[in-house]
């Protein structure tokens, strides 16, 4: 892992995404929304190439058309059935070699538990810069402006590589799902990992939530926050429900215990872009405001009716949050 990759940056151009996979519950491979977002908002930049990479065998081809519909033009698979398993040291070192025979301007993953191992090794690799947790990306010639919550979620800062590959995650759910190109057509190679990074894993235990339990795939939220009283949380449950979607909450309701952390929305919790984010009892502090900038249609339910969540609500109700969560469970 000492080993340096030196990639030629006059001739770096071109965008490559490690497309992450992911599994549905019956155990198919299919790609990440974020990998998807990622795809789309590189196509929006500009017109270089773009290249994916995927880790795995023979059970990720029925996905090619898919990648290929998202705008990647060249699909590196890293073919070696010990790698459809995460292996952070040796994904790394699979993609700064494939970095070193393509040399992009840029890579780019999402900011997601495992692009958050990934990114900085390959970075480290291929001796360049990493902006992490990205929440915009714009370019101008072939450098890459990276934009990224600073100093606590207070300012937006832009950050800008002096070296090659440019290297940024982006946080899941900021850029929206593009529309598929079906018919679109690419090619594959085939990478034989000849390196020595691989570990042989003896147990794992899984502690990502299961997908039906990910607030990133609602459409609808019920966001809860301290203006509510512990007494509604069944309340909000049953109201979700109803409305085929799901509860999160601001840190605050993390910090007493009452939800897990991956019910957290916000700047160090998770970016979310549903059709209809329902806010009770939540201020809109700008940490809890960066993660819903996506949301489609924002109400706020709130006795204040000068809340900072109201310069972004479309609808801004000022009453009692637990009495009007009680009603709407009764309406509905
Ligand atoms: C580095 C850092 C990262 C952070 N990351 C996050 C993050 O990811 N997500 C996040 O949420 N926060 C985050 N925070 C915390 C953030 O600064 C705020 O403290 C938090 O968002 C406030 O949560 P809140 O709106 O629930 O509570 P409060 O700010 O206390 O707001 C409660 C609101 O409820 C209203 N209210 C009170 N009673 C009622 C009632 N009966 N009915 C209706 N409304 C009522 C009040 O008017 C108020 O607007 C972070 C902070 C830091 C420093």
């Amino acid at each position: 892992m000492l080993e340096r990759y030196k990639l030629n940056q006059s001739r770096a151009d071109g965008t490559l995404v490690w497309l992450e996979i992911e599994h549905t519950p019956d155990g198919t491979p299919c790609l990440a929304d974020v990998s998807k977002e990622i795809l789309g908002r590189v196509r929006q930049l500009d017109n270089s190439r773009v290249f994916g990479v995927i880790f795995g065998h023979i059970e990720l081809k029925p996905l090619y058309p898919e990648i290929f519909s998202y705008g990647v033009e060249t699909l590196y698979e890293v073919h070696e059935r010990r790698m459809v398993r995460f292996q952070p040291e040796a994904y790394a070192e699979a993609l700064a070699q494939i970095a070193v025979r393509i040399e992009p301007a840029a890579i780019l993953m999402g900011a997601t538990p495992r692009g958050r191992e990934l990114a900085p090794r390959t970075a480290a690799l291929l001796d360049t810069g990493l902006t992490a947790d990205c929440t915009g990306l714009q370019v101008k010639d072939r450098d890459l402006l990276m934009t990224r919550p600073a100093f606590g979620g207070n300012l937006l800062a832009t950050i800008q590589c002096t070296t090659y590959p440019q290297m940024a995650t982006v946080r899941p759910g900021t850029f929206p799902l593009p529309a598929p190109e079906p018919g679109r057509e690419g090619t594959v190679i085939y990478w034989q990992y000849c390196g020595q990074a691989w570990k042989d894993i003896v147990s794992s235990e899984s502690v990502v939530a299961a997908a039906d339990d990910d607030i990133c795939k609602a459409k609808v939220l019920v966001a809860l926050g301290a203006g509510v009283k512990k007494t509604s949380l069944p309340v909000a449950e049953s109201v979700a429900r109803k409305l085929g979607g799901m509860v999160c909450c601001s840190r605050k309701l993390v910090e007493k215990g009452w939800f897990p952390a991956s019910r957290q929305v916000g700047q160090s919790g998770r970016s979310v872009a549903p059709d209809l984010y329902l806010a009770f009892g939540i201020s809109g502090s700008v940490q809890h405001l960066a993660g819903i900038a996506s949301a489609k249609r924002i109400v706020s339910v709130n006795t204040d009716p000068e809340a900072r969540i109201g310069e972004v609500a479309d609808e801004i109700v000022v009453g009692d949050a637990d009495a009007i969560l009680k009603e709407l469970d009764k309406i509905l």
